[in-house]
């Protein structure tokens, strides 16, 4: 195998080993993108030479030094969705209105990754400020699906999935605030964590929706996801949302033994409206976990019917305030260079905050998400974890939802609840379709529930081979 299409665990064993070194692990990667970026387009930014600085570096530690516990991504290349502020990097938002903005100070999530020894190989696409479930919205062009070149690949983290499932990066962050990472990585067939709402510090990343961005990543494998999680979760000083839960040691747990673990199957989440090729590899998926000791229920979440109608009053409320400090006077270039999406959301927000509509809109959608957040609690008194499609939909073509957002928004359906209530969840691939198309599922679990995630999500990966296929075979 090609030293770029290594997961995490397993390149860490190589460089620990010296099979090869963190210099190979970049140049097979720069290779890769090189030859398939120009299709793909996943993106913005390829930090070539300060990749190839940095992995010297951290071969003459990997030489010396053997205590890798400290620096566990000691020479991984990883990639950074490009709202993730990096330090002395470009950082675009996809948007024309920070085309040329380069910060002065880096995201909480990318120094702990850099501190880890991660090496940033390049700043990934997204439909701008991520607004968007397509990847279509981004300034420098729509990232394509790796499994089918005329396909979207799902967003905002449009870059973030396709590199990972192109092998350009080992893993990418991302982030998700009303299905970003999930839809993505479903759309790719990638493994994408939504950790719950707090658990990685939001410092340094361009807010979207502040209530509901979550900080996240995208891997090969649901180890990798748990390895990443273990860097970036835990309490900033510079975020006042992220508490001081302690960060369990998700990668020992993993092959921890499920006990009698009870998985809800939300009957509202599979009536009409889902296409029926996901339907039914869900509903296998959920009989092979049977198999391995996991006992399906079904359970009823009443209110995630009005998820997306209140997501869409509370998520461009936040936007249009968020978006207000772009004023084209600080930085960034004017007003004028925001595009459509973003202005329909801050026009939408901005209605609904207005004297008179607040009450009617914005309260009311405020009323829903509790109801919302009510129905897990009630459920999780039922079950460990639920288990839901991610989309509705397969990857779809190119140029065929943008014109109509309502259709677009409607690709978020079942990944919004989860962002309302705050909780955490993983999309992992559950097969794929006749056309050769990925298909995901998510696993949901209460508040800081990651470990038991990883753990479930981890023993349905070993007993499939879903994670283990690669995008762009055929070309290696
Ligand atoms: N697709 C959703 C939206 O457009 C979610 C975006 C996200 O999670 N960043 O708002």
């Amino acid at each position: 195998m090609e030293l770029n299409q290594l997961t995490i665990s397993q390149a860490q064993d190589g460089l620990r080993k010296k099979k090869f070194s963190s210099v190979e692990l970049i140049k097979a990667c720069l290779r890769r993108i090189k030859k398939i970026d120009h299709q793909v387009n996943a993106l913005i930014t390829v930090c070539q030479n300060e990749a190839l600085k940095e992995a010297l570096k951290a071969d003459k530690i990997l030489n010396s030094k053997t205590d890798y516990h400290k620096r566990p991504l000691l020479g991984i290349p990883v990639a950074i969705k490009d709202n993730f502020c990096t330090l002395g990097i470009k950082t675009t938002a996809a948007s024309k209105v920070l085309k040329d903005f380069i910060p002065v100070y880096e995201a909480t999530a990318v120094k702990k990754l850099r501190q880890a020894g991660a090496i940033i190989i390049g700043k990934a696409n997204l439909d701008a400020w991520a607004h968007g479930s397509s990847g279509e919205n981004s300034y420098f062009g729509p990232t394509k699906n790796p499994w089918d070149l005329t396909r979207v690949s799902g967003g905002s983290s449009s870059g973030p999935a396709a590199s990972v499932a192109a092998g350009m990066c080992l893993a990418a962050t991302g982030s998700d605030t009303g299905g970003s990472i999930r839809l993505p990585a479903s759309f790719c067939g990638v493994v994408g964590l939504k950790p719950t709402y707090g658990r990685v510090s939001r410092y340094g990343v361009i807010a979207m929706a502040s209530s509901l961005d979550a900080i996240g990543h995208l891997s090969k494998d649901v180890t990798d996801a748990a390895i990443i999680l273990k860097i970036t979760a835990g309490a900033d000083p510079l975020d006042a949302t992220t508490p001081s839960v302690s960060v369990p040691n998700y990668v020992q747990k993993l092959t921890k033994p499920l006990k009698a673990l009870k998985i809800g199957i939300p009957k509202q989440y599979f009536a009409e409206g889902i296409q029926i090729e996901i339907k039914t590899k869900i509903e296998k998926a959920i009989k092979k976990l049977e198999t391995l000791g996991i006992r399906a229920v079904e359970i009823s979440l009443p209110h995630s019917q009005y998820a997306l109608a209140a997501y869409y009053i509370i998520q461009p409320s936040e936007v249009a305030s968020n978006l207000a400090r772009y004023d084209g006077i600080r930085y960034g270039g004017p007003r004028k260079y925001f595009a459509d999406e973003a202005k329909r959301r801050i026009m939408l927000g901005t209605y609904a905050l207005s004297a008179g509509y607040y009450d009617a809109y914005y309260l009311r959608a405020m009323k829903m998400r509790t109801l919302i957040k009510e129905d897990f609690r009630h459920a999780f008194q039922k079950v460990d974890l639920i288990l839901a499609p991610v989309s509705p939909d397969l990857p779809f073509k190119l140029g065929e939802k943008i014109s109509d957002p309502l259709k677009m928004y409607l690709s978020d359906i079942y990944t919004v609840p989860i962002n309302l209530a705050g909780l955490p969840a993983i999309s992992l691939p559950c097969g794929f379709s006749k056309k050769g198309l990925p298909i995901g599922m998510q696993i949901i679990g209460p508040q800081f529930s990651e470990d038991l995630l990883f753990q479930a999500a981890y023993t349905y990966e070993q007993a499939t081979d879903w994670s283990r296929r690669r995008a762009f075979k055929d070309e290696e």
